[in-house]
């Protein structure tokens, strides 16, 4: 990179919200740099519940701005990428004596209808568990429910589509790059980056800053700053388990606590249930969050509350966690604390600007860059419109009702493929699937098997295409066939990552 050229942004942190401003950016046609220190998603980017939602449990904290505006950006992001993004309906069952009354959940479903700007999506309506099949895995006491729709993302694969598609604009992202420090100097930013493998250092020069660095945000104002007293945010840890399938039905489960609290029972990548979350209060690293025995206990017995056969810790395959982000903004208890960003700016006035970015949802991401292109605009002058809200993310270019005849298309082209195989290339990659496989003629074609359904053609397209450098970018976040591999397996494929970089092309 040369020193000398002055690019107009400087984005620290390639999570959904550094991505995700990067990809607008760009578009608009900025000079962009991105510096991710670890890998996409590698913080709370991934370790969420993937859903698309309002939020209807922020409507009891009167959070009306964000749940409208997340609603209604339910129906953006699917046409954006209708491979990372489906519609998912919500069962919702109460009961007499339950911790709120049917007539507020009602009500709430009731805005959440129609503040929303819903146009394809079905509205809510009311199940008798006692007939329909939500109601078998259930048990018996639960009588009646709710049903509502949400959304569902595969939450690594849309930061990483943001950022391939910002690089296609022409932003220069990094992985494994850490921001050490960031000063002012002649009216500019000055950063300093390290290649976390190497130790390499280089000095970028920027017009602007942005300081998406999530739950880092404000270690990266102590660290790379030298600000001193930083306390903007709040973090809430939030964990996952994932359980061998409880249930068949396509819908997922909203289930309420008797602590008020409310969790979600997920169908999840075909043989799975993923239940979560957990809110408490996290201190530490980010990157040393790891689920507590307590939070495996409460969510295996916050499930059993609901389900006639119990979830216990042998029923646990995996777990996750990860640390909201949160703008502290006083509020007594972690579930309270707002979910809504607050984008602040500092400089200006022949000073360079600083935008730091606090808390936000994954489904609120692209209004988050709209806004945050507003203060960059105002701050170093404007280039472009906003464009993101019509358009494509990359492979998603087909209908939103079209997966199936995506599928169909690429296993009459790709024969060999297995079924599952074929739909889950087209889960990930889209339209691109038929890229990944150019050329492929038969299975042999494939090249080397690592495991499940995992062969070398699409490591090396992840490698190239999607800035992906060690076994676990590929089986944790590019895929999630790391709930299929074994542990030797994993440990090969690691090898033969290293080995592919490390020879010359
Ligand atoms: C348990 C849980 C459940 C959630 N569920 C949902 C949900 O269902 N739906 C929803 O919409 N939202 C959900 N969220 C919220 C959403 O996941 C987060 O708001 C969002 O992912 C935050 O993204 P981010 O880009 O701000 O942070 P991150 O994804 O953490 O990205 C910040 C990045 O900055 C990098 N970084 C830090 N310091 C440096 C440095 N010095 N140099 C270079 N890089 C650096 C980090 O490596 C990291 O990758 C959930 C969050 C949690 C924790």
């Amino acid at each position: 990179m040369d020193g000398n050229v002055i690019r107009d942004i400087f984005v620290i942190g390639g999570g959904i919200n550094g991505c995700g401003i990067a990809r607008d950016a760009a578009g608009r046609g900025y000079s962009v740099v991105l510096a991710e220190m670890k890998d996409f998603a590698s913080g709370t980017s991934s370790a969420s519940t993937k859903l698309i939602h309002g939020g209807l449990r922020y409507l009891e904290h009167y959070e009306f701005r964000l749940v409208r505006e997340a609603l209604m950006e339910r129906e953006v992001l699917w046409a954006m990428a209708p491979h990372v993004i489906w519609p998912m309906r919500f069962v919702l069952p109460f009961q007499k004596g339950g911790p709120r009354p049917a007539w507020l959940i009602r009500l709430g479903l009731f805005l959440y209808d129609y503040i929303g700007g819903r146009k394809l999506l079905p509205a809510t309506s009311t199940v008798d568990l006692a007939r329909d099949p939500a109601g078998g895995p259930l048990k018996k006491l639960f009588r009646k429910a709710f049903e509502y729709s949400d959304g569902w993302v595969d939450d690594a694969r849309l930061v990483v589509l943001n950022a391939r598609d910002a690089a296609d604009r022409g932003a220069d992202i990094r992985t494994g790059t850490k921001v050490v420090t960031a000063r002012r100097e002649n009216g500019h930013w000055s950063v300093e980056t390290e290649n976390v493998e190497t130790g390499a250092r280089e000095t970028v020069r920027a017009r602007m800053l942005v300081n998406a660095a999530g739950p880092w945000i404000d270690k990266v104002l102590s660290s790379a700053f030298g600000r001193n007293d930083v306390h903007n945010v709040r973090l809430v840890q939030g964990s996952h388990i994932v359980v061998k399938k409880k249930f068949s039905d396509p819908r997922a489960y909203f289930f309420q606590n008797p602590d008020g609290r409310i969790m979600f029972a997920i169908p999840y990548q075909e043989e799975f249930t993923l239940i979560g979350t957990t809110d408490r209060d996290y201190q530490g690293d980010p990157r040393d969050v790891r689920i507590s025995d307590e939070e495996m206990r409460y969510l295996c017995a916050s499930a059993s509350e609901y389900f006639a056969e119990p979830v216990t810790r042998d029923d646990i395959v995996w777990t996750y966690s990860g640390v909201r982000p949160l703008f502290d903004d006083g509020a007594s208890k972690a579930q309270e604390a707002t979910r809504d960003y607050v984008l602040k700016v500092e400089g200006g006035d022949g000073q360079a600007p600083l935008l730091n970015i606090f808390g936000g949802k994954l489904t609120t991401y692209r209004r988050l860059a709209e806004s945050a292109l507003e203060k960059i605009s105002e701050s170093i002058g404007a280039k472009g419109d906003r464009w993101t809200a019509t358009s494509r993310l990359p492979g998603g270019d087909f209908k939103v009702d079209g997966f199936d005849a995506e599928v169909k298309a690429l296993s009459a082209r790709f024969p060999f493929l297995a079924a599952a195989h074929a739909r889950r290339l087209v889960r990930l990659y889209g339209t691109r699937a038929s890229f990944l496989l150019e050329g492929v003629k038969s299975a042999a074609d494939l090249g080397r098997h690592f495991g499940s359904d995992l062969y070398e053609r699409e490591v090396r397209w992840l490698m190239k295409e999607e800035w992906a450098r060690h076994a676990e970018d590929v089986l944790w976040r590019r895929t999630k066939r790391g709930l299929h591999l074994t542990a030797a397996e994993a440990a090969a494929l690691e090898d033969y990552m290293a080995a592919a970089q490390a020879a010359p092309h």
